[in-house]
């Protein structure tokens, strides 16, 4: 439609209202890793490895083995509010992915310089894919020899938006925002191995069998997770399963817990709470334990749709829930129930 010059409203070109979202969705490079991996977990990847230099600021790059994107949509995939992940507002009511708002690869890509190499396995003759974008604007999208999965890099983060540049400080504060992440992901999804490469140095790896006890040692290391005891409880609306640390196992403070729902890392202090009011007075004024909590619940009972990063999500019956955390920890710490399972544990 044509604006007239006297007309004060206008429509904000694509590039524009991407760089908006982004001041949202993409807040450091940590943001990035975090979109970037749900994305693999998303595509069903067994293998995910991140690599980054400088802290990310330099180069955040994902290698998955996943789907992959076809030739035909890796440009779409660019575009707002495009997804493969819903289709109608009934599915806006039943997520079961990571994603679902098409924000995350318009956002970064409008801030950074962007390079998609993707290839889906079986799409007969088709080949795979080499997109470069720099700015939110597409500079080469040419076929590429096949690969299996994705591999996404992303170079420059904010080169073009210097305030959000500035307000980041120390690339040791970044990197422990990466490798928070990441942590908490492997032990959101224990089926997937994780890798991460800092400056071509390995500071972490999970086996990617399945179980989270073994992702527990990936992340925690093997020490800490031989401390940490199963625990389980179901009722009509929940299902709740994880591992909490015994109560001679603190940290001085609450970012060793991990709460999951429906494979999402969810901050939820209410839930964080219930943990910590299991242990009783078992815990140390101050101290806190390390816990892995892991909520099954129906999609249609949790509401996702909060926060473009996705991290704050309303859960009906959220009272109910809190009392069936507590008691399983309780139970869990119980000495009738501990010495049987520390036993097991010899
Ligand atoms: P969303 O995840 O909310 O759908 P994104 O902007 O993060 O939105 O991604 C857009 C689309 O690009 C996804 O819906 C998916 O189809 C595709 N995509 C992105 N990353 C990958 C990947 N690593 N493997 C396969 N497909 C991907
Ligand atoms: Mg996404």
């Amino acid at each position: 439609t044509k604006q007239e010059k006297h007309q004060k409203i206008i429509e904000l070109d694509d590039n524009l209202a991407n760089k908006i979202a982004a001041g949202e969705v993409i807040e450091r490079p940590a943001s990035v890793v975090k979109e970037l991996l749900e994305n693999a977990i998303d595509a069903k990847s067994t293998q995910i490895t991140v690599k980054i230099e400088e802290s990310g600021l330099k180069s955040i790059e994902i290698i998955d083995n996943g789907e992959g994107i076809a030739h035909g949509e890796v440009a779409l995939a660019l575009k707002r509010h495009a997804t493969s992940k819903i289709k109608d507002v009934d599915d806006l009511f039943r997520i079961r992915t990571l994603g679902f708002r098409g924000e995350a690869l318009p956002s970064i890509a409008s801030v950074s310089e962007l390079t998609i190499n993707t290839s889906v396995a079986d799409n007969g003759d088709e080949s795979g894919t080499l997109l470069v974008a720099k700015g939110g604007e597409i500079i080469q999208n040419s076929p590429a020899p096949k690969r299996i999965g994705t591999r996404i890099k992303v170079e420059n983060l904010f080169y073009n938006t210097p305030a959000r540049l500035k307000y980041i400080k120390s690339l040791q504060a970044e990197l422990g925002h990466i490798t928070d992440i990441i942590n908490r992901l492997s032990l959101a999804h224990p089926e997937v191995a994780f890798t991460l490469i800092n400056d071509g140095r390995e500071m972490m790896k999970t086996a990617g069998t399945g179980d989270l006890k073994q992702a527990l040692a990936g992340v925690y290391g093997i020490s800490t997770a031989k401390k940490m005891i199963a625990i389980s409880a179901q009722d009509l609306d929940f299902d709740v399963t994880g591992y909490v640390s015994l109560p001679e196992l603190t940290r001085a403070n609450r970012n060793y817990i991990t709460v999951l729902l429906n494979g999402r890392y969810i901050k939820n202090f209410l839930i964080n709470r219930a943990i910590v009011d299991g242990y009783g007075s078992k815990l140390m004024v101050g101290r806190f334990p390390i816990a892995v909590i892991d909520i099954k619940i129906d999609p249609f009972l949790a509401d996702v749709n909060v926060h473009p990063t996705k991290q704050e999500v309303r859960i009906s019956k959220e009272r109910e829930l809190m009392v069936l955390i507590s008691k399983a920890i309780s139970q869990a710490l119980q000495p009738q129930t501990l010495i049987p399972d520390a036993l097991e544990n010899l």
